[in-house]
């Protein structure tokens, strides 16, 4: 065997934020590895498509942005939305309204698919294998990981990383723990161009972010590419029985009436937000983005403060790791900081290690490390988050997140 067959051979599992950043970081520090992604190869295109704000934090998501060598990219890409924050009640009545932060407290917001593009620059395309959807992962007597790809075969690895999201198949490896559902679903709408063609739906939720609460519901906007407003139209509900019947069965005529004529829904709510959401069903189905609009989207979680014993060959980071709703906004910022530790221990084992039997016994216990920290700032991500959905899904959710951020602006001043 050559000395470079004898080297570990790392995988990792899931082309999502986590799973991409990781690549960035391991082949910056010229450790092979293969990523396997079950979706197409995203084109170019894709930068123009509205695909959700994630704002990046200084200590996690930023920090990773950095380490990667993407800042001056990243400062780009950062314009589409701004770090303003209004938040109104159902009657439009605002309770809040700020600029957001400046120096170490700004949290710029990036859209999802220009981070993902951003990140997929930075890797050999080699190193990515599209359309490989693993169906399931086991340990051989050798204690390597085969994958079962299906039709794209068997393969197997000295290591594997589990950024595969909330459904992760390489969890199964290490805990039996799944996902339930947390007591809120969304439908998502987009309406492009705005500014210009919906002037006052604009300037009503602003240039940056918006929270329309009350009555356990909510709809949440941030503006995007294509100077578009991107809305989630969220409900809270006892079990996942979608709040409203698949669009797919449905014209834009009878969603607007579901949505806005119901006073189980939005039908109390003002004129104005209710124009917002029946003007976003209309754009939405005349957009490419129209199968957006195909059901309610349950939201799922993992237990808060769940914990596993490192396992030899494996770990997992991201949502596969710690999903939680996203109402701290932390989930990405977790996940990009997950990599990045990940990515020191990964380098770190490899620079030690001769070959894979050594890098397994040195990488195992550093990853019982690794997770002892992810499982301290998941933890208090998820219990914020889940206090934030009490709150934000409460009766007058607009005074209560009022009430938060003065007491934020309080304690920062
Ligand atoms: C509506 C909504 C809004 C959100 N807003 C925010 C926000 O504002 N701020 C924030 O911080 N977070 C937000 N989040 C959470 C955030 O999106 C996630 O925490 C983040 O995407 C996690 O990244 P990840 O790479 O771990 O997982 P994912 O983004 O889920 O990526 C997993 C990847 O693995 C691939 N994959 C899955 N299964 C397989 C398989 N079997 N084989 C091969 N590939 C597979 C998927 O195709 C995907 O590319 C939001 C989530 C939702 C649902």
């Amino acid at each position: 065997m050559s000395a470079s067959d004898s080297r570990p051979s790392i995988a990792i599992i899931g082309g999502g934020p986590s799973g991409l950043c990781l690549g960035v970081l391991l082949h910056k520090h010229g450790v092979p590895f293969t990523l396997y992604e079950l979706r197409d190869k995203p084109d170019d295109s894709t930068l123009l498509t509205p695909s959700g704000m994630l704002d990046l934090h200084q200590e996690s998501g930023l920090a990773a942005i950095r380490a990667c060598g993407l800042w001056e990219d990243f400062q780009k890409h950062i314009l589409d939305c701004s770090e303003e924050l209004i938040v109104m009640n159902k009657h439009a009545r605002v309770t809040h309204r700020d600029s957001g932060g400046s120096g170490p407290q700004s949290r710029p917001e990036i859209a999802r698919n220009t981070l993902t593009h951003l990140l997929l620059e930075s890797i050999p395309a080699e190193s990515i294998r599209w359309e490989c959807k693993l169906l399931s992962a086991s340990r051989t007597s050798t204690n390597r990981i085969s994958l079962d790809f299906g039709a794209k075969g068997i393969l197997e690895h000295d290591f594997v990383v589990g950024a595969d999201g909330a459904w992760s198949k390489i969890r199964n490896l290490i805990t039996t723990v799944q996902p339930y559902y947390g007591g809120n679903q969304y439908l998502t709408l987009d309406i492009l161009n705005a500014t210009t063609r919906y002037p006052a739906l604009s300037t009503l939720v602003g240039t940056g972010s918006c929270f329309i609460l009350g009555s356990k519901k909510g709809v949440v906007s941030h503006r995007g590419v294509q100077d578009s407003i991107r809305l989630y139209v969220g409900v809270s509900t006892e079990d996942e029985t979608p709040f409203c019947a698949p669009s797919a069965d449905l014209e834009a005529g009878s969603l607007k009436r579901a949505l806005v004529d119901s006073s189980d829904l939005f039908g109390t709510w003002s004129e104005q937000v209710k124009d917002l959401i029946s003007t976003a069903v209309d754009e939405t189905l005349v957009t490419a983005n129209a199968t957006q609009l195909s059901e309610p989207k349950p939201l799922y979680m993992l237990p808060i403060g769940h914990t596993w014993e490192a396992q030899p060959g494996v770990a997992i980071i991201g949502d596969a790791a710690h999903l939680m709703m996203p109402w701290a906004g932390e989930g990405v910022n977790l996940a990009l900081w997950d990599s990045l530790d990940l990515a020191n221990t990964i380098i770190q084992s490899w620079d030690k290690a001769e070959d894979a039997a050594e890098f397994q016994q040195i990488v195992t216990p550093l990853v019982s490390e690794f997770d002892k920290k992810m499982f301290e700032r998941s933890k208090r991500a998820a219990e914020e988050t889940w206090k934030n959905s009490k709150m934000l899904f409460s009766d007058d959710g607009a005074q209560a997140m009022a009430d938060m951020m003065a007491a934020f602006q309080q304690m920062a001043s």
